[in-house]
């Protein structure tokens, strides 16, 4: 930069996601911008929004290369100071603008002057590598939900007075917020509640699966529930799972990295302090497994004996369906001989359209877009089954056997649900849940299918514990973990014996891939194959674009985080676990 810093300056990282900067401000003396703040600064011919991170400023580059411009006005008070700095560390750790992370931290919009004093001062510009601080995973009964858990946990202190909280939907943080009150809590949501935490009045924080970046200052734990969870492993832009987030906060507030979950993930628990809870768990439910051979007479048998059984118990119980898809059924076989069925004109997919009145189950192709018979094309047989269960398709087959509405999707009113993972997610008080293919209920091809399998049935397990109910698990090829888990009640062999099986099938869950692209990434390229990490390797796909590959995502990230890199996107693309090369 040229020319001399003013008297009184800033660095802002800007709201422009691929040229956040940050850029140099001047700042008036007397104006009450302290770090953190966010302020409206002159971008070009624009203003932006945008955030102090250094104060005074450090020298850098400001947006307009011919003078130095100052910052307009302040709009709202930062968070604390720490966690300016956790965005920045996470940011860099997952090689990332830090623009939807400082988005995500803000205050929300709220009438009224702002209350906090304005922080001076500089932030430490480092990489915080979150897999290097040790968590502790409470283990939670698989019979019991994390944020019942959390209630009782909190309540023996076992996480300190000041907690921030990350739950992966806002159902777990609403779930754990009742919990919490029950035992005489009061916890504060994250982001609603900003100004309570702010400003000391509540020192429990719940957040969704950013929601270690609540305001709250120096807690004393950074509690993580269920990283299992899809939502908290959204491998979206940026690259950042709830998990490797609170490790980030935990680090830089040096706080304790804490997991409550029934299934950590097997990463985590092999290198975590395990803490199992000592007191006796709640009753467990019926479970009963339902293999190929026994859906010969339809799925609708299993429900409407689980039905039948829990009548016994209750005039009106609920029942809940959660099949992997929604629509017609896909993928039908022969029953007889095991072949699936393909159009007889064309060869192409079947999908199974469901019978109505009187009309029978037929088959649909979608290459000719015209009803076929469903009979099987090797051996004649008339009798077929999907091997993809879906709403419409289950809905179709109850309806004749449980004489009652059925609801498609979540309805917490409905005798009879059938949906998807969704109506898991939402359920209220349920007597009887069918989880059919649980692997699959979040895509077949996850890299985590199995252990969410097995959330999923923790899940299904803790939600009809308390009503003494009944849960079946419909599954063609039963994992051979899953008699094991259900006759211990306990998650952690199995988390070890799936971790180990896909290591021996040389499927490392941890292998760390990445592309590198754009106009200015030769030149990043070069500096970064100077590095030496054992395994880390680099290969050209194309002219601008590379393929860097090390043995673990964490020993790639270091790789990464190891070289200075421009932000913009326009000129250096970093993808990671690339999708496509
Ligand atoms: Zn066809
Ligand atoms: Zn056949």
């Amino acid at each position: 930069m040229e020319g001399d810093l003013p008297a009184d300056s800033a660095d802002v990282i800007v709201d422009v996601v691929g040229r956040p900067g940050p850029f140099t401000y001047a700042v008036d003396p007397e104006a009450e911008v302290g770090l953190g703040d966010e302020v409206v600064v002159p971008f070009g011919a624009r203003r932006v929004s945008g955030w102090v991170v250094a104060r005074p400023a450090r020298a850098r580059e400001h947006p307009s290369a011919t003078s130095l411009r100052s910052v307009l006005r302040r709009v709202r008070p930062g968070p604390p100071p720490e966690v300016i700095e956790a965005v920045l560390a996470a940011a860099m750790w997952a090689v990332a603008s830090p623009v939807t992370l400082l988005r995500a931290a803000r205050r929300p919009k709220v009438r009224g002057a702002p209350v906090l004093e304005p922080a001076r001062g500089q932030l430490a510009e480092r990489l915080v590598d979150p897999s290097e601080v040790t968590p502790e995973v409470f283990l939670v009964p698989l019979a019991v939900s994390a944020p019942e858990e959390v209630g009782r946990l909190m309540a023996a202190g076992a996480f300190g007075e000041r907690v921030v909280i990350a739950a992966p939907t806002g159902a777990i943080a609403a779930h754990t917020a009742d919990a919490l009150a029950r035992v005489g809590v009061r916890a504060a949501r994250f982001p609603d509640d900003w100004d309570q935490l702010a400003c000391g009045r509540t020192t429990v924080s719940i957040g969704g699966r950013r929601g270690a970046l609540a305001p709250l200052a120096t807690p004393d734990a950074v509690v993580v529930l269920d990283p299992i969870h899809p939502n908290a492993r959204d491998e979206s832009s940026p690259y950042l799972e709830a998990l490797d987030l609170a490790g980030v906060r935990a680090s830089v507030s040096r706080s304790r990295l804490v997991v409550v979950s029934a299934v950590p993930p097997a990463d985590i628990l092999a290198r975590a302090r395990v803490r199992v809870p000592t007191r006796a768990p709640r009753p467990w439910p019926v479970v009963r497994t339902f293999g190929a051979a026994d859906l010969d007479r339809g799925i609708e048998g299993v429900v409407a004996d689980g039905l039948a059984v829990a009548r016994r118990r209750r005039a009106d119980p609920r029942a809940l369906v959660v099949v992997p898809a929604r629509g017609p059924g896909h993928a039908p076989v022969c029953r007889a001989c095991g072949a699936t069925l393909t159009c007889a004109a064309c060869g192409g997919r079947l999908v199974v359209l469901p019978a109505r009145r009187g009309v029978p189950e037929r088959g649909w192709c979608r290459t000719c877009e015209a009803l076929r018979p469903l009979r099987c094309g090797v051996c004649g047989s008339p009798a077929v089954r999907v091997s993809r269960w879906s709403v419409e398709h289950v809905a179709a087959r109850l309806e004749p056997v449980v004489r009652q509405p059925i609801a498609k999707g979540p309805d917490p009113r409905a005798g009879v649900v059938v949906g998807t993972i969704e109506a898991l997610e939402s359920a209220g008080s349920v007597d009887l849940v069918v989880l059919v293919e649980p692997e699959r209920l979040f895509g077949s091809h996850g890299r985590l299918a199995e252990e969410l399998g097995l959330y999923w049935i923790h899940r299904a397990v803790a939600l009809v514990a308390s009503n003494r109910g009944e849960v079946d698990l419909v599954v063609e090829h039963a994992p051979a973990w899953l008699p094991e888990v259900l006759a211990e009640r306990d998650a952690r062999r199995a988390l070890r014996a799936i971790r180990d099986e896909r290591a021996a099938l040389g499927l490392d869950p941890d292998h760390g891939t990445a592309v590198v692209s754009g106009p200015e990434a030769a030149a990043f390229v070069h500096a970064l194959s100077e590095v030496s990490v054992p395994g880390f390797e680099v290969a050209e796909l194309a002219p601008d674009r590379w393929l860097l590959t090390a043995p673990t995502r964490r020993e790639l990230r270091v790789v990464l985080g190891s070289v200075p890199r421009t932000l913009d996107a326009r000129a250096v693309r970093v993808e990671l676990d690339p999708r496509e090369l």
